[in-house]
């Protein structure tokens, strides 16, 4: 909270950013120039301003210098080199993360990994791709569709977020209900320690228990614990069809009723999500697509496989959810284009809110499912408490909250307002037997409430976890394992 806090007031205070030299910048930027060259490694104001912020509002921090690394070996160059000198390295993809994991809060190298952006390799028989870090999650998928099979984490960034930065935040999404989440789909990563040794683990292999599982460990390590240069993905068969359809309630008490239902009744569905009252009417100010402005909630689900099992998977999830009680409406998109406009109507609820004030503060909880609807009651009150406005949307199968509060960034009360809230959000989501994040990550945002969801002992455990792979701690210092 006191870090928090100390952000916030030096955001306030115009941007004001934190460095913490520990050799001369202008020494690191020579030295890394005679290193690898000046075509990767810049130092001048405009690229140093570009690496300051991530997609999180409020923190800013300043690099010494950006290095772009085009092979492993330049990695491994670039991390022995900050280990002699006790610098800071910040990887980065895209920079689309909402936890503050890649904002230089302390200096040092950011360490853009976008050069290395290739796909290696897609064999269709082994179901596997291998890739580079700095792909994109839209570009891999669009590649291994051509072969009718399918990457399926698909975060709403997915055209801009890189594989790498995927699995560092072991990235959800949409489809995360039915097929899991980035975590189910990595066997092998080709990484670079804080010592600058480079591993392998896992590898194409469907199976293998040969020793700890290092992959698992390290898919949602959000570059604490090493740098990935190669990643080997499962993929999965690309759905011939998907159906879509639209559920209107009084309210999310008897929206998660039939979510519930759904789920009881043995059906899977790839998708089930879900938009408050303040989503649906900023959704529709800003799409225009003609929802129903009045509801209390909007439910959102769809399934996709061979065409005649999901239409009549879809029809029997449009019946149970038009048997509840408070439900208003349902309707099924009777085409592709109808379908893109539902999920269109989900996709864009975070820009949707944003139109409502100069600052927008995307947060990330996750609960039981049947405690969704108490969790959104939770946080009504929390908002009301502060005067804020809260507007929430999510993974409804899942039971992975999104509420985004909304408020003008110039009005410091609101601001000071906005994390209590945010505190007692995540508190709400720890008495309801959930947790602080469900897919965003940790970073520098949550460090302060990591200890409250993970307690003493596993705080050590993870610190200790870090040591040993990062002697040095010099990979994105200040979050997990700090
Ligand atoms: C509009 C919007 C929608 C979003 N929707 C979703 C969503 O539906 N689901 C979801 O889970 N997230 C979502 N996100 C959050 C974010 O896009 C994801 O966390 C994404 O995986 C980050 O990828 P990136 O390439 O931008 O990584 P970055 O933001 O650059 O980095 C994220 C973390 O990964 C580390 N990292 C990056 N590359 C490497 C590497 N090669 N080796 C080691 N560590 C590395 C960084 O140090 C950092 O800790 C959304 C964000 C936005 C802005």
């Amino acid at each position: 909270m006191a870090l928090l806090t100390l952000l916030y007031i030096t955001f306030l205070a115009g941007g004001l950013i934190a460095t913490m030299s520990r050799v001369d910048s202008q020494l690191l930027l020579t030295q890394l120039t005679s290193l690898l060259g000046p075509e990767i490694v810049k130092g001048d104001a405009v690229s140093l301003e570009a690496y300051s912020h991530d997609a999180t509002p409020l923190f800013r921090g300043l690099a010494e210098v950006v290095v772009s690394p085009r092979t492993t070996a330049e990695v491994a160059e670039v991390v022995r080199f900050a280990g002699r000198t006790k610098t800071p390295i910040i990887a980065r993809g895209a920079g689309s993360n909402l936890c503050a994991a890649t904002v230089p809060l302390n200096g040092g190298i950011v360490l853009s990994m976008v050069n290395m952006n290739s796909i290696l390799e897609i064999s269709k028989s082994e179901m596997i791709a291998v890739v580079q870090p700095g792909v994109t999650n839209l570009h891999l998928d669009t590649e291994v569709g051509k072969e009718g099979l399918m990457f399926v984490p698909d975060p709403g960034s997915r055209s801009v977020s890189t594989v790498g930065g995927n699995v560092a935040t072991s990235a959800g999404g949409l489809r995360g209900l039915k097929y899991g989440t980035t975590k189910n789909y990595i066997l092998g990563l080709e990484v670079v320690l804080g010592t600058g040794e480079v591993i392998r683990t896992g590898g194409r292999l469907v199976k293998d228990v040969a020793g700890y599982d290092l992959t698992r460990l390290l898919v949602g390590s959000e570059g604490t614990l090493g740098i990935f240069t190669e990643i080997t993905a499962a993929l999965v068969a690309r759905p011939h069809a998907s159906k879509y359809g639209v559920g209107y309630f009084d309210d999310l008490t008897s929206a998660s009723i039939a979510v519930e239902r759904i789920m009881g009744s043995g059906i899977l569905p790839s998708t089930l999500e879900f938009l408050d009252n303040t989503c649906i009417a900023a959704v529709e100010d800003f799409a225009h697509l003609g929802l129903d402005v009045k509801a209390g909630a909007l439910l959102l689900f769809g399934d996709h496989g061979d065409s005649p099992f999901v239409d009549s998977i879809v029809q029997k999830m449009a019946e149970i959810a038009s048997g509840v009680d408070g439900c208003r409406e349902v309707t099924l998109a009777p085409d592709i284009a109808a379908a893109e406009a539902l999920l269109y109507a989900r996709r864009c609820s975070l820009p949707a809110l944003a139109r409502l004030g100069t600052l927008s503060i995307l947060e990330d909880i996750s609960v039981p499912r049947p405690l969704m609807a108490a969790t959104v009651t939770g946080i009504e009150k929390i908002a009301e408490k502060y005067a804020l406005l809260i507007g929430t949307f999510g993974h409804a199968g899942d039971g992975n909250l999104h509420p985004t509060i909304v408020l003008d960034k110039d009005d410091r009360e609101a601001v000071q307002n906005a994390e209590r809230a945010m505190a007692e959000i995540f508190t709400l989501a720890l008495e309801m037997g959930g947790t602080i994040t469900g897919e965003h990550g940790v970073g520098s945002a949550k460090l302060p409430y990591l200890e409250a969801r993970l307690g003493t002992v596993q705080m050590s455990l993870q610190r200790s976890i870090k040591t040993v792979f990062d002697p040095h701690g010099i990979l994105n210092p200040g979050r997990l394992g700090s």
